[in-house]
C-alpha cells in the first residue's frame, strides 16, 4: 500500500468522515481533515472550511499543500440533511441541501483537482447514499444531492480516467451517527426491519470501503457505486 500520499477528507470532526480520517491514519497516509467546528482524530491537520464556501476551501487546501503536500485522494463526505415531505418542503430547504451536498462537492473537486491532474494521480471518493437510488419518502432534497453524485462521478472518469485520476461513489445505508440518531424511534426500528443485515452499519465499515478505494488494489476501479448498507439497495 503506498502510505505516503496525503489525504482530505471534508467534514472529519465527527460521523462518517472521522472515521474515514482515523482509519487513514492508521493506514499510514498523512491526513488533513476540514471542519467548520471542532477538530479532526488525533494524528489529522485539522483546516477550517465551509463547503458552500469556495474561498474557504482554497485557503484549506493551500494550507494543507504548505504543511502535508499536494493533496491525491479526496473524501467529498461533508453533508446535511433537511427532512420533510414535499409538499412542506420549502425552496430555501432543497437549495440548502444541494448547495451543500453535490455544491460542496463540486467545490472541493474542483480545487482537487488542480493538484491531481499535476501529479498525474487522484483518487476522488464521492459519499452519497443508499437512498440517492433507492428514494426516501421525506428526502426530495437529499436524495436528489446524492444521486447527482453518480452523474458527477462517471462524468469525471470520462473527462480525467486518462490522466491517472478515479472518481468513485460509495454509498452507505443507514450508519450509526449523529445524521441517524436524530430520525425518530419508529422510524429508526422501520428502518432496521428493512436492512437484510439486520443492524445499522458503523462508521469504521464506510472507512474501510473508502480506504480500499484509495489504494494500489482499486486503480481499475472508476465511475463505482460501492453500496456500504447491509443489503438494504441489493446492490445499488
Ligand atoms: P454527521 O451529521 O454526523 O456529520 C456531517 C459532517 O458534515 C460534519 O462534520 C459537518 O460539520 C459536515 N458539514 C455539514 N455541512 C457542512 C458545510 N457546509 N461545510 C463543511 N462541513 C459541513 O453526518 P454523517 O457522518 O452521518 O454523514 C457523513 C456523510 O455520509 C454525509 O454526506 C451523509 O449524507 C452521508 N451518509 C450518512 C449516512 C448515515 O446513515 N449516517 C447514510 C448515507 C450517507 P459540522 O460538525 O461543522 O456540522
Amino acid at each position: 500500500m503506498s502510505t505516503d500520499r496525503v489525504v482530505l477528507v471534508t467534514g472529519g470532526n465527527r460521523g462518517i468522515g472521522r472515521a474515514i480520517a482515523e482509519r487513514f491514519v492508521s493506514d499510514g497516509y498523512r491526513v488533513a481533515v476540514t471542519a467548520r467546528s471542532g477538530e479532526g482524530p488525533e494524528g489529522t491537520l485539522t483546516v477550517r472550511a465551509d463547503v458552500t464556501d469556495s474561498a474557504s476551501l482554497d485557503a484549506a487546501f493551500t494550507e494543507v499543500e504548505e504543511k502535508l503536500g499536494n493533496v491525491e485522494i479526496l473524501v467529498a463526505n461533508a453533508g446535511i440533511t433537511k427532512d420533510t415531505l414535499m409538499l412542506r418542503m420549502s425552496e430555501d430547504d432543497f437549495d440548502a441541501v444541494v448547495n451543500t451536498n453535490l455544491g460542496g462537492s463540486f467545490r472541493v473537486v474542483k480545487r482537487a483537482l488542480k493538484g491531481m491532474i499535476r501529479a498525474r494521480f487522484g483518487r476522488v471518493i464521492l459519499i452519497s447514499s443508499v437512498v440517492g437510488l433507492y428514494g426516501s419518502a421525506g428526502q426530495v432534497n437529499y436524495a436528489s444531492s446524492k444521486s447527482a453524485l453518480v452523474g458527477f462521478a462517471r462524468s469525471l472518469t470520462r473527462e480525467l480516467g486518462a490522466r491517472g485520476i478515479t472518481s468513485n461513489v460509495v454509498a452507505p445505508g443507514f450508519i450509526e451517527t449523529d445524521m441517524t440518531a436524530e430520525l425518530p424511534e419508529a422510524t429508526q426500528a422501520e428502518y432496521r426491519k428493512a436492512i437484510p443485515a439486520g443492524r445499522y452499519g458503523k462508521p469504521e465499515e464506510v472507512a474501510g470501503v473508502t480506504a480500499w478505494l484509495a489504494s494500489d488494489d482499486a486503480a481499475y476501479i472508476s465511475g463505482a457505486v460501492i453500496p456500504v448498507d447491509g443489503g438494504l439497495g441489493m446492490g445499488h
